[in-house]
């Protein structure tokens, strides 16, 4: 479905991501590891035309996607939940849903339906939905940022550390919740510094060191060989 093919992006003379290679199928999560720093983010954002790319291309069922901008890549069914779950802080609940909607140009009773679809996906969003996003909890915001990427019906979610700074009891919702959404034909690429909880939930991971591959398998391989060791997250 996505192929990530030799991708390097530099912001000036930093090379962040050094011909980097991943591929994602249809149904599969994969996750990306590595410490801070190592340039996961630079991977997500580059797919969807937010770091500058400097060499390699990124398809989408075949189809290079690497020179569209940001909105094309929305539509053609790709969305990215930023790391720091960036909701709009001064907006209610059910409007930085709408935004999400309006992102793919959707029409108001098709955006409607979405609505009451994350609400019965989030009920707790439900409850909220008239509270300015601003005074949510992190784990409220993070389902918010979440909820609002799947308003666009997205084939392809890139996620960029969901667990970040969230209590257990709240991580697990949204691990059980992307475990959810992949039985309903949903895929995913997952940024992840929890290395234990990404290999829990994956079907297959890569390891980024100093913004190369270093590793890639199985989350059985990634164990045996002890791939989520300290060294392999030492600062990069
Ligand atoms: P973290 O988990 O801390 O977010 P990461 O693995 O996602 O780390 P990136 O955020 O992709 O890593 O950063 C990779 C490298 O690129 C880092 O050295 C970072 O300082 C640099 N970098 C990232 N974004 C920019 C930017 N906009 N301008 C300049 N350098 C950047």
């Amino acid at each position: 479905m996505l192929t990530v093919d030799q991708l390097s992006v530099h912001y000036g003379p930093v090379r962040a991501v050094k011909k980097v290679s991943l591929a994602v199928q249809a149904g599969e999560i994969v996750a990306v590891l590595g410490a801070n720093g190592a340039g996961k983010s630079s991977i997500l954002n580059a797919c969807l035309g937010l770091a500058p790319r400097s060499a390699g291309s990124i398809t989408l069922d075949g189809a290079r996607i690497d020179k569209l901008s940001t909105e094309a890549i929305v539509r053609l069914g790709l969305t990215l939940v930023p790391e720091g779950r960036r909701v709009f802080s001064g907006l209610t609940v059910a409007q930085n849903l709408s935004l999400g909607a309006s992102a793919i140009g959707k029409d108001r009773a098709v955006a409607l339906g979405s609505l009451d679809w994350i609400f019965s996906l989030f009920p707790r969003l439900a409850e909220r939905r008239a509270q300015l996003a601003g005074t949510l909890s992190g784990g409220e915001q993070q389902m918010l940022a979440i909820g609002r990427a799947l308003m666009s019906k997205p084939r392809l979610l890139l996620l960029d550390e969901p667990s970040l700074g969230l209590a257990p009891n709240i991580v697990d919702l949204i691990f059980d919740l992307i475990i959810g959404l992949r039985k309903e034909g949903f895929t995913f690429l997952l940024v992840e510094q929890n290395a234990e909880l990404a290999l829990d939930t994956c079907d297959r991971a890569y390891l980024v060191m100093s913004g190369a591959v270093a590793a890639q398998g199985t989350p059985d391989l990634f164990r045996q060989n002890d791939l989520v060791g300290h060294s392999h997250f030492a600062a990069s």
